[in-house]
């Protein structure tokens, strides 16, 4: 760009970790949303022209290069200026969530298997029920208005979500705009692909981190072009610089998984709303077991709400039954209940299919030397090594350290004395083959299953009724369709209790409600056993009861007297260093400086429960608000008046998920 004057200026934000758009000269006006080529010290970038008033007095770099792509929609500008101000995230860091390097290189060919365009939503969808095709024209209404409104699709497990919401989106893309599905697990959701390419005779473009280069960059181009029509993505998607957005669907809206913890720390169901409200488009939340969250904001009126109170077809609800685990104990050094082993017996025998939950990969959780009763822990996270015994090994699953299982104790030195102590899959994988010999067993885990093909050849062979006992993490969870399988086993159901953070009641119904509603999805009658030490547990008792209204009312009624989630704002910071005096000395430098006044609260700093994480030490302080009080500006006036060794890193997580 060689031009005499350079006489325009304008503002680039640079998908790197800077909140602020840098200026750069030009030889004329470049529009908002423009991609372009900059100098940054000794390198090119590429950014976009943003929205801010250029400097007019800092000495200016030329702008290199335009790039011919679409600029960038204005709503895509101002959603990454919203999420960053939500989350305190620097602006570039949450342009980087959709703009990556590389994005936008010309395709070098274009190729067959990238053409996006060819969905046929006039196509006869599957036969509704009248439930069905009472929610499906709500929605398709919905989208036709043309406006911003959210709906809370809640439908029992097999009612057929996936078909209503579908309408939506031939709706959607009969309009001539766009439609994006959300998945929480999308690499492993062949069967949702399957489903959908039988609606829409082709499949969509999907977005996920499992994609070739070659791939994102035709998807990302053709998303900005608007040449595809249909995008089912991972949380990530929502940063996509759709063009004309009709309508977001968030397909297991209580998933924990939308949350993300790393980087930019948001939470994409809530971001999907207010993509949909900058797009005036409309936002579907579908979920068997919504968050507390969304049923709350449904019973205030802020979402509208459908219900499918029965399942599609002939099915009926499973029967959900507890195993008193104090009664019926297995044998020893076994997990599996003598009632549970029986009914998988006679599941089998009747030819159907058989599932044992359990939401611990690897074979053993811990592994004591039995001689002094040293534990094998990770040297840099507060955690047990996880034995996975097909691997030989030892494993941290927070920071990958991986051992062989020593011959010697470290500590005392004794030979050959550990023992493994309690399951993972791996060793109910063991135990399924000793007591049913028969029997053929697939174990689905994240370390097993590990991509998209893994997922669609272990799903061709349940329904092909290769397999007999599926064996699974929560993995086996997530909308599953197997109309063979018939008895679930939850192994621990008690293992989500432990922890006993704000949600831990409510994420155990969710889990364990998603498990049982794989049972009895077709003509046969389904069966769900519960092994447990607490069948009194007000979580089993909704576990069996199935009546999901009445426990979440009890969760309303615990957490609105004190102000929690979602009936206040929480914000947690998270204080870490390399050296453990310095994280105190952070941790007690914010205590000293928190804010106060009426209904703030500053809880901590205390040890997180991962004291230790990666080599880091880490404490946290949770700040605690009223609902009608932004806490952002809270936080930003804290951090700023808080002097902070260098070495010391606050992380900021607003409305956290994880409280670990
Ligand atoms: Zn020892
Ligand atoms: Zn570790």
């Amino acid at each position: 760009m060689a031009g005499p004057s350079r006489s325009e200026r304008v503002s680039v934000l640079l998908p790197l970790p800077f909140d602020t758009a840098f200026t750069y000269g030009a030889d004329a006006p470049l529009a908002p949303g423009t991609l372009v080529r900059v100098p940054l010290g000794t390198r090119m970038v590429v950014g976009a022209v943003w929205d801010d008033p250029p400097d007019p007095a800092v000495r200016v770099r030329p702008v290199a290069e335009e790039l011919a792509f679409p600029p960038l929609p204005a709503v895509l500008r101002q959603f990454v200026d919203w999420v960053a101000a939500y989350t305190l995230a620097r602006r570039g860091e949450v342009l980087a969530l959709g703009l990556k390097p590389g994005l936008l290189a010309e395709p070098k060919r274009r190729r067959k298997t990238f053409v996006f365009e060819d969905l046929d939503p006039a196509r006869p969808g599957q036969a509704l029920s009248a439930d069905q095709a009472t929610a499906a024209a709500a929605l398709r209404a919905g989208v036709a208005a043309g406006k911003f409104a959210v709906t809370l699709l809640d439908g029992v497990t097999g009612s057929g979500k996936t078909a209503v919401y579908l309408e939506a989106v031939a709706e959607c893309v009969a309009s001539g705009r766009q439609a994006l599905v959300l998945l929480p697990e999308i690499a492993l959701s062949i069967q949702f692909l399957q489903r959908f390419a039988a609606r829409f005779g082709a499949a969509p473009a999907v977005w996920h981190s499992e994609l070739t280069p070659a791939v994102r960059r035709a998807t990302f181009r053709a998303v900005a072009e608007g040449r595809a029509p249909v995008v089912v993505g991972a949380r990530s998607a929502l940063f996509l610089p759709f063009p004309a957005l009709g309508l977001i669907v968030v397909d297991e809206e209580h998933e924990s998984a939308f949350k993300q913890e790393d980087g930019v720390t948001y939470h994409a169901r809530d971001m999907a709303v207010v993509r949909a409200r900058l797009s005036a488009a409309a936002c579907v939340l579908v979920s068997a077991t919504p968050s507390l969250e969304s049923v709350e904001n449904a019973a205030a009126g802020r979402y509208a709400r459908l219900d499918l109170p029965v399942r599609h077809g002939n099915a009926a609800m499973p029967a959900v039954a507890a195993l008193d685990l104090r009664a019926d104990p297995p044998e020893r050094g076994r997990f599996l209940s003598p009632v549970l082993v029986g009914e998988i017996n006679a599941t089998l025998a009747r030819g159907e299919q058989a599932m044992l939950f359990l939401n611990r990969r690897g074979y053993a959780p811990l592994t004591l030397c039995r001689h002094c009763g040293h534990r094998m822990a990770c040297p840099n996270c507060t955690a047990w090594l996880v034995e996975h015994r097909s691997r030989a090994r030892l494993i941290c699953h927070h920071c990958g350290h991986g051992v062989v299982l020593p011959e010697e104790c470290p500590a005392c030195g004794a030979e050959h004395s550990f023992a493994p102590i309690g399951p993972g899959v791996e060793r109910i994988a063991e135990e399924v083959a000793h007591a049913f010999p028969a029997a053929r067993a697939l174990v689905m885990a994240s370390d097993i299953i590990t991509g998209p093909r893994e997922a669609a050849a272990a799903a061709a062979k349940i329904s092909g009724r290769e397999v007999d006992i599926i064996i699974g993490t929560q993995m086996v969870a997530k909308g599953w369709h197997f109309p063979h399988l018939t008895l679930v086993g939850v192994v621990d159901s008690d293992l989500g209790l432990a922890g006993g953070d704000l949600r831990a009641a409510e994420r155990t119904v969710q889990m364990l409600h998603q498990v049982a509603g794989r049972a009895g999805r077709a003509d046969a009658p389904g069966r769900v056993l519960l092994q447990t030490f607490a069948p009194e547990h007000p979580v089993i008792a909704a576990l069996l009861s199935g009546d999901l209204p009445a426990f979440y009312a009890r969760e309303a009624a615990q957490r609105r007297p004190g102000h929690w989630p979602p009936f206040g704002r929480l914000a947690a910071l998270i204080v870490s260093a390399l050296d453990e005096r310095i994280a105190d000395a952070a941790a007690r430098a914010l205590y000293r400086t928190a804010p106060r006044g009426a209904g703030i609260e500053v809880l901590g700093p205390a040890p997180a429960p991962f004291a230790l994480l990666r080599g880091r030490h880490r404490r946290r302080l949770l700040l605690k608000t009223g609902k009608d009080i932004a806490v952002q500006a809270i936080l930003r006036d804290w951090l700023a008046r808080t002097e902070l060794s260098r070495a010391a890193r606050v992380d900021v997580d607003v409305d956290p998920v994880s409280f670990m």
